[in-house]
């Protein structure tokens, strides 16, 4: 996990906690932060029930034969701030770390957190050189799980039974498939809404911001760690899951040389 601030250090203690690697290695461009924080998750391990090891660093050779590299460096936005304002900072810092991480793990698969979310994994593409189905960007899990969260509120029903897909760009181009949502197969225009409805989906576009404007030094990294984790979890066991990704277009849906959410399997 490269980056070990709110995010990566969320995902790695996440990672651990399921035992979906025998070793997490947290990495950071900070001295001692990634030490201090991979040592106190690891001192969690007897409480938790956990055999995975974490071990924080600084130093990319320690990351060397990585399965998957979960890039999560740079600047996070703060209140007044869009996605796309950390572009050009993210982009250098993305790069390197790149660069730096796949020497070390040329076989791994990279998933992207780092903001703006589909050039930062159009970045990782391109400077790694892998192939499109090892470089994926996380978006699409947490805006579907905002709206999940909002219409469970909404209609007072398990999350579990809710069945929810957002596409399109991570932003204000975000694209929720309301015909495709469903609780426990029936459509959501049947139970609640079409003015309700939109509003939900207002407020999974904001759904970012909404937590910015109340952390104001950060944004959000409950959910998004989660979601990543949940990508993890699906490649780690071959689960063969379809979600809802920043994939490389390659003429599909029309689209061409560009990262956008879509369905992933
Ligand atoms: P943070 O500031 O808490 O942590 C970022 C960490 O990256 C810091 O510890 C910093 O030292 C480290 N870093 C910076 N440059 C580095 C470099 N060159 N090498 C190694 N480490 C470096 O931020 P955060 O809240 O963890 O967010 C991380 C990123 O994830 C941000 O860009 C944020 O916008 C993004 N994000 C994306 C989503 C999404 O849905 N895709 C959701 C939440 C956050």
């Amino acid at each position: 996990v490269i980056g070990a601030g709110n995010v990566g250090a969320a995902a790695a203690q996440k990672i651990a906690e399921k035992e979906l690697a025998e070793e997490v290695i947290l990495l950071d461009l900070l001295d001692g932060i990634p030490q201090g924080k991979a040592l106190d998750i690891l001192q969690s391990s007897p409480v938790e029930n956990f055999d995975s090891k974490i071990k924080g660093t600084n130093d990319y050779s320690d990351t060397k034969n990585s399965g998957i590299i979960v890039i999560t460096a740079g600047f996070a936005r703060k209140p007044g701030m869009t996605r796309d304002d950390l572009l050009l900072a993210n982009a250098e810092v993305v790069k390197t770390v790149t660069e730096k991480s796949v020497e070390q793990s040329p076989q791994a698969i990279i998933i992207v957190v780092s903001n703006p979310l589909d050039v930062m994994s159009y970045v990782a593409l391109k400077v790694s050189g892998f192939e499109r189905n090892r470089v994926i960007g996380m978006a699409g899990i947490l805006d579907t799980a905002r709206l999940r969260t909002f219409l469970s509120e909404e209609l007072d029903i398990s999350v579990n039974d809710i069945q929810a897909m957002v596409l399109g760009g991570h932003g204000d181009s975000m694209v929720p498939l309301i015909r495709y949502t469903t609780i426990s197969g029936v459509p959501v225009s049947e139970l609640i809404s079409k003015d309700k409805i939109d509003r939900l989906i207002n407020r999974t576009r904001n759904g970012g911001i909404e937590i910015v404007n109340y952390l104001k030094t950060g944004s959000a990294y409950y959910a998004p760690s989660a979601a990543a984790v949940e990508m993890i979890e699906a490649i780690v066991k071959n689960k063969k899951r379809i979600l809802p990704c920043s994939a490389f277009l390659n003429g599909e849906y029309g689209l061409e040389n560009v990262f956008c959410g879509v369905p992933v399997k």
